[in-house]
């Protein structure tokens, strides 16, 4: 699972760490040296899970995870607490400010990407079982159904994962090397024109209802499910 990951860390060594191993693992990582600055960014680009250190000049890491949680657009971004302290309280303060987890330094760049990983599985979207209706296009989970406007719509079951991925990550472009990453899981064995063939007969199963147009093309990028 690719994905990109805010790291706000002020000490150069550990946040310069922590980026070249999400890096290795195959994420995008942004990088922030104090909250001020993290949330400047947040602001530009909503990530997909944030590593945030528990101490940092001005606005400190707690502080930051409690403004995190109190903001819609940001309340639901998985948050990893980095910190030195070990004691159990601190570890309860950061959970109940709204961290998913937490690791105490010094860590190894195992255990961090491992935690990682663990984290984007648990809150990944298309990973749940909820009901998704977009415009008049409707995707069931559970009963594997999709309806567009009513009407029942025949989908393959790959292509009933990339739609399921799509809707529940609209409005972003994402490469087929991403794609292959979220809804094959494999970006190493799979050949990326599989996506295109994919992507081809998903459209074709969403023609009836007129819903093929969602799935946009994003030239020399990759696809985007898009209502504008
Ligand atoms: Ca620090």
């Amino acid at each position: 699972m690719a994905a990109t990951i805010l790291i706000v860390e002020d000490e150069p060594a550990i946040q310069e760490l922590v980026a070249c191993n999400l890096e290795l693992a195959g994420h995008r990582t942004l990088r922030a040296e104090s909250a001020e600055q993290a949330m400047r960014m947040v602001r530009d680009e909503l990530p997909d899970l944030i590593v945030l250190d528990w101490m940092l000049p001005g606005v400190n890491g707690i502080e930051f995870a409690r403004r995190l949680r109190t903001d819609k657009r940001t309340q639901s971004v998985p948050l990893i607490m980095l910190t030195a302290r070990a004691e159990e309280q601190d570890k309860l303060t950061g959970l109940e400010t709204g961290a998913d987890d937490y690791i105490t330094k010094p860590f190894s760049p195992r255990e961090l990407n491992a935690r990682v990983k663990a984290l984007l599985r648990r809150r990944s979207p298309q990973a749940t079982d909820d009901v998704i209706e977009v415009s008049g296009l409707r995707l069931d989970p559970a009963s594997h159904r999709v309806t567009g406007n009513g009407t029942s719509l025949q989908l393959g079951p790959t292509e009933f994962r990339l739609l399921h991925f799509f809707m529940t990550h609209a409005e972003r472009v994402y490469t087929r090397v991403q794609l292959l990453d979220q809804v094959w899981g494999d970006h190493v064995f799979v050949e990326e024109r599989t996506v295109d063939v994919h992507i081809r007969r998903l459209r074709k199963a969403l023609e009836p209802s007129g819903h093929d147009k969602l799935i946009q093309t994003v030239r020399s990028s990759g696809y985007r499910f898009s209502l504008n």
